[in-house]
């Protein structure tokens, strides 16, 4: 009963909230969106563009970001621009920030969106990868934080962290990946508390997803996952609603997302075997 009591309340809110959001919002604004050459990070471009956004978008592969570029001015961009290279490179994350200021002399919005090479299997005790996961998926996290904040707190404005369902429960099978996403939601949600407290009007969402039908999602778990992955243009817009509305979290896929999280805080292990019986372990093969 409380579930659905919380579940009706917490529909409720965001029915309205995105009931009335204004696509004007956004127009003008200055957006950095990193790992914007494929998948959901390549569709809020796309959003963002539509919107009239100014948008610079990172990933290592030049080629695919000259084209992401071309149809977000295509799109109506205000203006679209791009830098390629690797997040283990900290250097490279502060130099993206310092290219939104030398471009527009501000930045309204900083979208966290890039990872590393994930695999989906049994744990293969291999320490350096989860050293260079953590610099990719979390350090450059924060590196572009810390460089952006003077920026964001000037604009008053926002900071989207997409993490995962796999950042707030024990799925197994990516428990490299899921530490870099627990990582994240430490962090951010830590220096949220100190953001309110200091008074700074600089807003952090972090994203919560399911699974996502992108091309790499498919490629790495469609053969365990029993349902197909939500849509990514869709998961790609309400992330922006989400940070544009400054909430504090997003749970997309909502219902299933939400309830997951419900569950975990009153009968985890319940939530453990759900978890695995929603998977085709025999599927995952022992590397
Ligand atoms: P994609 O694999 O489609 O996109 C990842 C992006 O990151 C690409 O642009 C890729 O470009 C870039 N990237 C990869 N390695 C590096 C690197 N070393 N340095 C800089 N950029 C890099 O991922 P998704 O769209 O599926 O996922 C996007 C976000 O959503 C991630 O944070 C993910 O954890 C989260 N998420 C996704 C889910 C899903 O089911 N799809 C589920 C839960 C969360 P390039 O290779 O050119 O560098």
């Amino acid at each position: 009963r409380e579930i659905s009591v919380v579940c009706a309340v917490d529909c409720l809110i965001l029915l309205i909230s995105f009931l009335i959001f204004p696509v004007q919002m956004l127009k003008g604004k200055r957006v950095i969106i990193t790992g914007a050459s494929t998948g959901i990070g390549e569709q809020m471009a796309y959003h963002l563009a539509r919107m009239g956004a100014h948008v610079l978008i990172t990933a290592r592969t030049e080629a695919k970001l000259q084209k992401v570029v071309t149809r977000c001015l295509e799109l109506g961009a205000a203006s679209a621009h791009y830098m390629n290279g690797s997040m283990e490179d900290m250097a490279l994350a502060e130099d993206v920030v310092k290219e939104a200021k030398q471009l527009w002399g501000g930045l309204d919005m900083l979208i966290l969106n890039h990872i590393g090479y994930t695999y989906f299997n049994y744990f293969d005790g291999d320490v350096e990868y989860i050293r260079k996961l953590l610099e990719i998926n979390f350090l450059s996290y924060v590196a572009m934080t810390v460089s952006a904040l003077p920026m964001l707190k000037e604009s008053g404005g926002s900071i989207l962290v997409v993490s995962s369902t796999a950042g707030k429960i024990g799925i197994p099978f990516v428990a490299p990946y899921s530490a870099t996403k627990f990582a994240l939601d430490g962090f951010f949600s830590s220096l949220r508390q100190e953001l309110i407290i200091e008074n700074i009007n600089v807003s952090i969402t972090l994203c919560i997803l399911g699974y996502i039908a992108t091309e790499t999602a498919e490629k790495t778990v469609s053969h365990v996952m029993q349902k197909p992955g939500a849509p990514k243009e869709e998961c790609a817009l309400e992330i922006i609603k989400s940070g544009a509305l400054r909430k504090r979290e997003l749970y997309y896929p909502y219902t299933i997302v939400r309830i997951a999280l419900l569950i975990r805080d009153w009968a985890p292990e319940f939530l453990d075997s759900l978890t695995r019986n929603s998977l085709n372990v025999e599927n995952v093969k022992k590397s």
